[in-house]
Parts: structure tokens; C-alpha cells; sequence
């Protein structure tokens, strides 16, 4: 079996209402898929977390080196590709784009022995697992704080164990918006916050001094991610647990946040990271320095997909008789492409979601979606 083409397919949403986080503005979602296709008709699909276009441009410039490639053969394709940009691309798109490509080939091999990746991975250690709720940005023309506690509020009576807030707007205005959510569901819901990497250290500590006695499980982005003294700074200042990650790329990238332990729980993206090639030793890493991994996931339902496998196949750390469960991070924001490009949406019941047991990533791409979602050229 060898690689005939490499595809990408880029889609958009343009939102009724736009919203921000504390580091980006959203008046449309845009997402990028690539497909794999072999030349005996098997096909995977992938997708890379980040700016479609650049995206798309940076897996055609890895092209050349898929072509007539043995699929299979994941590690030698990604130590190619890897090698190939290292010089000028340790980080950023050079590594989304090879986690696109990565999910494609583990799907296609998948597909080839006609079991989920999760079992080429080692295998199941759960079949369902719990969601959380992303959602509570900051949306256009309403009241923040009140809107945000009417969103988790949703969430709970969805059934969601768990949801996280957008804050790094201004240390007030973000305690008053988590004041009124915890008001709003009472103290059994788990919350998160999620600064997004809008604060400085002064302006997180004072937060997370502030917030801790509104119990929230931890505290991501608190800083920009390239201080990593800055994120060992607020781990050491205040009480609420520290996560990051999802911009920190390749195992290269996850090092020293885990050896100099900026971080209580770690998170990285399957479409980031460098698929699950990579992800599996960053999680491995981890697990050797005694920090917990938390998948960051925002894209389509090819994202929630390998996603779902590779968290199937995370071995519990410790392993004990009630191990500590991996949770999903499932986008709640308005994106009907996010779950439309498969013909069986992947879904929640009550705030848990089925792992796919179909071969590879265990979905079916819906082509008249692609169509219909497809990024305009303006
Ligand atoms: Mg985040």
C-alpha cells in the first residue's frame, strides 16, 4: 500500500454572534481537514488545530515527501517530515500540520487491520468517558456575567459534570463572572477557568488568590506560553492547580514545561502536539514525572474522534481500582460544521460521550458536508 494524494479540505462558519477570548477574536470558525488517500482506495482523514490556510500550505509543502510512502509506516513518516522542516519549524504550523497528516495515517492504518486506533495504541481501558463543557466566552451585545451563568447553568442541566470559563478580560469583571456561574449551579459542578494566556503573572496571582475559594479545578493559560518562569511563578503563588499546553508542541516542546513542572496538568492537542505519534510519548513523559495529561480538543468531529482514541488508550496514572478518568473537552460555542462533516455525529448523554469502535478514528466523513461548508475565497 503506498500514498496516492494528500488533500486538504478547508471549512467555515461564519458566527451569528461574534466572541472572544482573552487572547482571539471569533466572528467565524474555521477548521482544516486533510485526507490521505492510498492506492488501493483506503482513505484517512486527519485534521490540524489552528489557521486553516497556513495550515493547508504547510501540509502541500509536506506532499512531496508522502507521496509513494508506505502508510503504515507512521514513525518513519514522522521523523521525515519532522526532519525535513526542523531547522526552521521546531513549533507552530510545521507541527500541526504533521499532526493532520499523522491522524490521516493512523486512520488509514486503523482501517488496514480493521480495528480502532485505540487498539493499535494498546488498547481500551474505557468505552464512554465524561465530557466537560467549553463554552462562557465573551459574546457581543450581552451581559458577560450574566451570560455566562445562564451557559453553565445549560450545561449542568445537559447533564455535564464539569464546564470551564473564559476569562484574562480584567481580574474583577472575570471573579464576578465566576462568583455568579458558581451561584448560578451550586458547589457540586467541577469548573475550570481558562485565561487563555491573557494575564500577567501580578494579574493571575491576584485571580487565582481570589478564586480559590470558589473551588475551580485549575487554572489554563494562565500566562503566555513562552514564559515558563512566568507559569511557575502563579504554580507556586497561589492554590488553584495550573494547566497548559496546548500550544506547546512535539515532545521537544512539552520537556520543560514537565521537567520544571510549570504545570499541574498538561494538555496537549492531538492536532497539535504531532498527532499520535507524538502524543503518546508527551503522555508517556507525563506520566514519568508524575503530571497529569488532559487533551486540549477545538475543531471538527475528526478532532473529537482521535481525540476519543488516543484518551480510550491513556493507561490510568496511578493505575488503582477507581483510577483517575481522562475528561473530554467537548466546544458548546455555535459550529454546525463541527459535528456535520460525520454521518454519525459524535454526542453527549448526559455529559458522557461513547468512544468509537469502528476501524481508525471510527467515523465516516460526510462529503455533502465538506461541500457545504466549504471556505469561501473572500
Ligand atoms: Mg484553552
Amino acid at each position: 500500500m503506498k500514498i496516492a494524494a494528500v488533500r486538504t479540505h478547508l471549512l467555515e462558519h461564519r458566527l451569528a454572534v461574534p466572541f472572544e477570548s482573552a487572547s482571539m477574536r471569533f466572528d467565524r470558525r474555521a477548521h482544516v481537514l486533510v485526507e490521505i488517500v492510498c492506492d488501493d482506495g483506503t482513505t484517512g482523514w486527519g485534521e490540524c488545530l489552528g489557521p486553516a490556510r497556513p495550515n493547508a500550505a504547510v501540509v502541500a509543502a509536506y506532499t512531496p515527501w508522502l507521496i509513494g510512502a508506505d502508510p503504515l509506516e507512521t514513525e518513519k513518516i514522522w521523523a521525515r517530515l519532522y526532519n525535513a522542516l526542523r531547522d526552521q519549524g521546531q513549533r507552530g504550523l510545521t507541527l500541526t500540520a504533521l499532526s493532520g497528516i499523522d491522524i490521516a495515517l493512523w486512520d488509514i492504518k486503523g482501517k488496514h487491520f480493521d480495528v480502532p486506533v485505540s487498539t493499535l495504541l494498546g488498547g481500551r481501558f474505557r468505552e464512554t468517558i465524561r465530557a466537560y463543557a467549553t463554552g462562557s466566552f465573551k459574546r457581543d451585545g450581552v451581559d458577560r456575567i450574566e451570560d455566562n451563568a445562564a451557559d453553565v447553568a445549560r450545561y449542568r442541566s445537559e447533564g455535564f459534570h464539569a464546564s470551564k470559563i473564559k476569562i484574562g478580560f480584567g481580574v474583577d469583571e472575570d471573579l464576578a463572572v465566576v462568583r455568579a456561574v458558581r451561584n448560578a449551579v451550586g458547589p457540586d459542578m467541577r469548573l475550570m477557568v481558562d485565561a487563555n494566556h491573557g494575564y500577567d503573572v501580578l494579574e493571575a496571582l491576584e485571580f487565582g488568590r481570589k478564586a480559590a475559594e470558589l473551588d475551580i479545578d485549575w487554572f489554563e493559560e494562565p500566562v503566555v506560553p513562552e514564559q515558563l518562569g512566568a507559569y511557575r511563578e502563579v504554580r507556586a503563588g497561589q492554590r488553584i492547580p495550573v494547566a497548559g499546553g496546548e500550544t506547546w508542541h512535539g515532545r521537544w516542546g512539552m520537556r520543560e514545561p514537565v521537567e520544571t513542572r510549570a504545570v499541574d496538568i498538561l494538555q496537549p492537542d492531538l492536532a497539535g502536539v504531532g498527532g499520535f505519534t507524538e502524543a503518546r510519548r508527551v503522555a508517556d513523559m507525563a506520566a514519568l514525572h508524575g503530571v497529569r495529561v488532559v487533551p486540549h480538543v477545538w475543531g471538527t468531529a475528526v478532532h473529537i474522534a482521535a481525540a476519543l482514541q488516543f484518551m480510550a488508550a491513556m493507561v490510568p496514572n496511578p493505575v488503582r481500582v477507581n483510577p483517575i478518568e481522562p475528561i473530554l473537552e467537548f466546544d458548546r460555542t455555535d459550529n454546525p460544521f463541527r459535528q456535520a462533516v460525520v454521518k454519525t455525529p459524535i454526542d453527549h448523554d448526559q455529559g458522557v460521550v461513547k468512544i468509537p469502535s469502528g476501524p481508525g478514528l471510527g467515523i465516516e466523513i460526510d462529503r455533502d458536508a465538506l461541500a457545504e461548508f466549504r471556505m469561501r475565497d473572500d
